[in-house]
């Protein structure tokens, strides 16, 4: 054998060889093909993971953020409720020389009766003095749960005390008294005479001094209704509402407490206090049932 012909079949791949190439780059080829596959369907996967990463990474961002509102709020409330605390614990504080200072007033009103100028200036001072206390005492109500100690208590002859206390508001207001002159009811005495109090003070303040105050008593076997309309500017419908929404007000000096007060007073005897629609002024109706709520 020539040298040419040796190396020529030692170089020629023989057909064996070349089915096993083949069968070599086919194997190779399907592994190439299916780590392709793979790395399409892992790189979805990455994708899709990106996504849920981004999504958690929002949500936890929105909920760090909402942290930081409701710590914010958190201290907000923590100084609002030490605020009140002081706010009750001064409200308390006053209230005694107050109630010593309303006593000396009413005497040196007696005193300087004959003395027109020296008693406009000291009727001016008792009017400033029942401000403080009616603002004293509603605040001092707000901050405690009202807890009623019932007895039975003639409501015509508390109504009489309620218009005598706040006979400096009125002013020139005329008081009409309608229905039943008395009605006795379980209640609880101060609870409801500032109730009223309030009522009666808004009607006032609503006429600036002049108009009918209109207070009936409307006594029946399973409730009694208590009645106070005035034929002031009355309250928009919208606000039929929020007027006993605590801190809600309309005036420049208003607390926006007296009617919360109010209805709080008159829930804790089981009862409803409502402003009845009417077409002049306006109507606050308290309700009360005849059978006191029970444990108290
Ligand atoms: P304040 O008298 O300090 O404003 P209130 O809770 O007693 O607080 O009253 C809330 C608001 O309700 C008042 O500011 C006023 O707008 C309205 N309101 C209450 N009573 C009357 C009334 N008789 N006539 C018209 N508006 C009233």
């Amino acid at each position: 054998m020539s040298v040419e012909a040796a190396v020529d079949r030692v170089a020629r791949p023989s057909e064996r060889q070349l089915a096993e190439l083949h069968a070599a780059f086919r194997v190779f080829t399907e592994a190439t093909t299916t780590l392709e596959e793979q790395y399409r369907e892992l790189q979805a996967y990455a994708d899709a993971l990106r996504l849920e990463l981004d999504d958690k990474k929002r949500a936890l961002d929105a909920s760090i953020e909402r942290q930081r509102c409701l710590e914010t709020q958190a201290l907000r409330h923590g100084r609002l409720a030490a605020m009140g605390e002081m706010a009750a614990t001064l409200a308390h504080e006053v209230r005694n020389p107050l109630g010593a200072m309303e006593l000396c007033i009413k005497l040196l009103v007696d005193e300087v009766r004959a003395q027109p100028s020296a008693l406009r200036l000291a009727e001016q001072v008792a009017g400033g003095v029942a401000d403080l206390n009616h603002l004293v005492t509603n605040i001092l109500d707000y901050t405690r749960l009202p807890e009623p100690r019932l007895a039975t208590t003639d409501l015509g002859a508390l109504v009489d005390e309620v218009l005598a206390a706040a006979a400096p508001a009125l002013g020139d207001v005329t008081v009409e008294r309608r229905g039943a002159r008395a009605a006795t009811w379980p209640v609880d005495r101060r609870l409801l005479a500032q109730a009223l109090h309030n009522l009666v003070r808004n009607a006032a303040e609503a006429m600036a001094g002049s108009g009918t105050l209109v207070i009936a008593l409307e006594p029946s076997p399973r409730w009694l209704r208590l009645v106070v309309a005035d034929d002031g500017p009355g309250v928009p419908a919208a606000s039929a509402e929020s007027v006993f929404t605590p801190f809600f007000t309309t005036k420049e000096r208003g607390t926006g407490l007296g009617l919360a007060v109010a209805r709080a007073a008159v829930a804790a005897h089981g009862g409803t206090l409502a402003l009845r629609p009417s077409a002049r002024g306006a109507t606050f109706v308290l309700t009360l049932p005849h059978a006191a709520p029970s444990g108290r």
